[in-house]
């Protein structure tokens, strides 16, 4: 008979912090695989995603948040509310952020100072700091909000993540496993595609397009070791479109030959991708848009 292990440790950690501090990159290094996608630009990350770390004595659960600002419309407003739900659901909080302070900061402490949770400070980036810089920051975080413990690391270089593990350990409830040992993620593989397709297109298009544009899936078929998907990129108006197809269909082109590289790296198999660019009319702040794309439950 199976005796239960009492040793066996397992919990959430919800990854919080500004745009841009590198919360989706220590997901990925923490995990080993290319799970949430990174841009340099503010507000790749839409939904909360989850990263499953798994070892003999402990499954540890992370997630990944979107970056939290000031809301401007109504999908900003989902990505905050994943934020809240987040907070309300984990077992330990990881702020990330780096030696410098950022302007949208305040509402990251004012949101923690509400909580009764064991707060972990990471100041990422340490590959650009100093010693000095990042005792400083420490403390000056210190003034405003009592937390746990801290810690600096580089999500980019993976310094310091079996210390953050360790660290997280001290913190983390004896609970049996909450998912499947083998499981590394809560991303289906459809989403895992979408997510591609939105990060090239991060990569390649400036200024309001990346932020315009939600990709789904319209058809998933498998013939013969060769997968056909057919997606649908939806923006929010026709100048979008216009930008978005490019010269003689140039732009697009590259995300599709980009995105079909990665894919065929994820599945394995021949991809053949094609890419449909249509409008949603005002999508970002349409509540019938935010639900047919997953973002509003009812
Ligand atoms: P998020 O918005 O907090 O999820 O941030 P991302 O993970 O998307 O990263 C934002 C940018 O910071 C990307 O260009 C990353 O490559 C970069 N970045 C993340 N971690 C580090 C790090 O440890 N060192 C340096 N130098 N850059 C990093
Ligand atoms: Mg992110």
């Amino acid at each position: 008979m199976e005796t239960e292990n009492t040793t066996f440790q397992s919990g959430f950690v919800s990854i919080i912090g500004v745009p841009n501090v590198g919360k989706s990159t220590l997901l990925n290094a923490l995990i080993n695989q290319k799970i949430a996608i990174v841009s340099p630009k503010a507000q790749t990350t839409r939904r909360a995603i989850i990263g499953i770390h798994n070892a003999e004595n402990h499954q540890i659960v992370f997630v990944d948040t979107p970056g939290i600002i000031t809301p401007h419309y109504a999908l900003q407003e989902t990505m905050m509310q994943s934020v809240e739900q987040s907070l309300q659901d984990t077992d330990v909080i990881v702020w990330l952020t780096t030696d410098k302070i950022n302007s949208n900061e305040n509402i990251v402490v004012e949101k923690l100072q509400k909580i009764s949770k064991p707060i972990l400070v990471l100041i990422n980036k340490s590959d650009k700091s100093d010693t000095e810089k990042i005792q400083h920051r420490i403390s000056q975080l210190g003034d405003n909000l009592s937390f746990a413990n801290s810690l600096a690391i580089s999500a980019l270089h993976k310094f310091n993540i079996e210390s953050l593990i360790s660290l997280i350990l001290n913190y983390l409830p004896i609970h049996p496993a909450y998912y499947e040992l083998e499981q590394f993620t809560d991303q289906t593989e459809r989403q895992l595609i979408t997510e591609i397709i939105r990060e090239k297109i991060l990569t390649h298009y400036q200024e309001e397009i990346p932020y315009s544009c939600e990709v789904t899936i319209l058809e998933y078929k498998e013939v013969d070791n060769q997968v056909r998907i057919h997606t649908e990129i939806h923006v929010e108006r026709d100048s979008q479109k216009i930008i978005l197809i490019g010269k003689n269909g140039m732009k697009i082109k590259r995300i599709r030959i980009e995105a079909r590289r990665d894919i065929e790296a994820l599945l394995g198999k021949t991809v053949f991708l094609e890419l449909y660019v249509r409008v949603a009319e005002g999508w970002k702040n349409k509540e019938n848009f935010l639900k047919k794309f997953g973002y509003l439950t009812q």
